[in-house]
């Protein structure tokens, strides 16, 4: 297979060159082999050279490893230099449709940017990653891709010794909104202006006949993130850590931290043990996204005009676009959850009346929608005894006959966009608990496999579309640090 490795021809500044550090006794967990198909990878057929390959023992032909440079606004505060500090990105492919995809480490060992860390990552937030960014992906948003996993065979040192693990992460880009400030921070505006142009290359080449491309790739990218946030918030997904270094210049989800899926619907929901001003809260995101590309607005602006005030109007001209962008989408998306073909405001008001009751009668995110797609009875027993639904379930039995559809038409319509399964904390973390404590990775395959069709209800699996029981709630996730 052929490596085109464009970033590490990017001047030097840019990374790090470094290869990642050897580990003791790597063994396979799991490979994605669907995804190595469509990367058109040359794999190894045996568990211990893919092993090998996936802890970066082995470095393949025409990879040319680096850590990238990047700084970033972590819960608000900026930090000049974070960059890789235990990820290494080993190099780039081109898939079978034509794509650009990075192939990347993450937990390989120590790089110029570890600061104090160890390089390496835990077990159970590799297993984590591989779950979720995967049920993301089967869910239709974009994301990173988890391509193998494995453990070291070495402890790693966190509030205990606990197991390690290597994951390999398959991106269609990992340029961050921090890759900007960190240039941009030590104002050195020809890189600004290098690496807008390998982005825009890569991933915006439409901006390319826009008068000003760069002024036309914000905007893209402030469409691609408020059109990627819609959808979490369409499937009750929380990032946990969304700073501007953890935000994809392509829209993509990428650093999957202490990040969860809600069950309970509570707007203001937190599940990151760091994260104690609800900065990062469920219903905080679309903000939150407005406030990274506000950073990544700001790291741009001499490419925007050469005039200071000039440019800063473009900037926030184009910024104001982010929460229409949002609106638009999620309403949208919204409107579809409950079987509507068209959002407008008057069905969007029937999306917020049903949410409020979800809220006041302590519902589940997903059950709630899927039962409504299912079987009427049963939504309705999910709100107790308030009579409040039935007024609901009466003004929406009537949009929908004002559609013209039957309600089996729309229930049809409304299960292939309300999942039946989501990656559940409670059983992500039994499935964590099973590989750290038996080296039982059954659970995790099993969990793995099911989130792959999370559209179609699957005999026998049961459990994964339950909400946890009280003693079951997981109410924090922690960071892979
Ligand atoms: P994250 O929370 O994974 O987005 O990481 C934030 C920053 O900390 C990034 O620069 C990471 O590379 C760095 N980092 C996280 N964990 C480690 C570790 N175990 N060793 C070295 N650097 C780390
Ligand atoms: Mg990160």
């Amino acid at each position: 297979m052929d490596f085109i490795n464009s970033y590490a021809h990017l001047p030097e500044k840019f990374y790090q060159r470094i290869n990642p550090v050897a580990v003791e006794n790597p063994k396979l967990i799991r490979v994605n082999n669907s995804l190595a198909t469509e990367l058109a990878l040359d794999l190894p057929e045996d568990d211990s050279a893919m092993a090998a390959l996936f802890s970066g023992n082995t470095i393949m032909e025409g990879m040319e490893p680096v850590a990238m440079a990047y700084a970033g606004h972590q819960f608000g505060g900026f930090v000049p230099q974070l960059g890789d500090g235990r990820a290494i990105l080993l190099g780039e492919v081109i898939s079978n449709t034509g794509k650009r995809f990075d192939i990347q480490l993450k937990g390989a060992g120590q790089t110029r940017f570890s600061r104090n860390g160890d390089g390496r990552s835990a077990l159970g937030p590799v297993l984590r990653e591989y779950i979720v960014s995967e049920a993301m992906h089967a869910l239709g948003i974009s994301t990173s891709r988890a391509l193998g996993m494995v453990t070291t065979g070495e402890l790693v040192f966190r509030e205990r010794p606990v197991p390690g693990g290597i994951f390999t992460r398959v991106s269609s880009g990992l340029v961050r909104v921090g890759s900007f400030e960190y240039f941009a921070a030590r104002n050195d505006a020809e890189a600004v202006r290098q690496l807008a142009d390998y982005v825009i290359d890569r991933h915006y080449s439409e901006a390319k006949s826009a008068a000003n491309p760069y002024i036309d790739f914000f905007r893209r990218v402030c469409e691609a993130t408020a059109q990627l946030i819609a959808r979490w918030m369409e499937v009750g997904f929380i990032h946990g850590v969304m700073n501007t270094d953890n935000t994809s210049i392509c829209g993509e989800t990428i650093d999957y931290g202490p990040c969860a899926f809600m069950d309970t619907y509570i707007p203001n929901k937190v599940f990151s043990s760091i994260d104690h001003a609800g900065r990062y809260a469920y219903s905080n995101q679309p903000n939150i996204g407005q406030w990274n590309m506000a950073v990544l607005g700001g790291s741009l602006l001499g490419l925007f005009d050469d005039d200071v005030e000039t440019a800063r109007a473009i900037g926030e001209e184009v910024l104001e676009t982010f929460m229409p962008a949002f609106k638009k989408h999620y309403m949208v998306r919204m409107c579809r959850k409950i079987g509507l073909n068209s959002a407008d405001e008057l069905g969007f008001q029937l999306v917020r009346s049903l949410m409020q009751l979800m809220q006041q009668n302590h519902v589940d995110f997903t059950i709630a929608f899927l039962e409504l797609s299912e079987d009427m009875n049963r939504f309705i027993a999910l709100f107790g005894k308030a009579s409040s639904i039935e007024s609901w379930k009466a003004k929406w039995f009537e949009l929908i006959a004002e559609q013209g559809d039957s309600l089996a038409v729309v229930q049809e319509r409304m299960r292939a966009t309300n999942p039946a399964y989501i990656p559940r904390n409670h059983q992500i973390e039994r499935a964590i608990r099973a590989a750290e404590d038996q080296n039982d990775f059954s659970l995790t395959h099993q969990l793995i496999n099911i989130l792959k069709t999370p559209y179609t209800v699957q005999s026998g699996s049961d459990i994964y579309m339950a909400p946890p029981k009280p003693e079951e709630v997981v109410r924090q996730t922690f960071c892979g640090t």
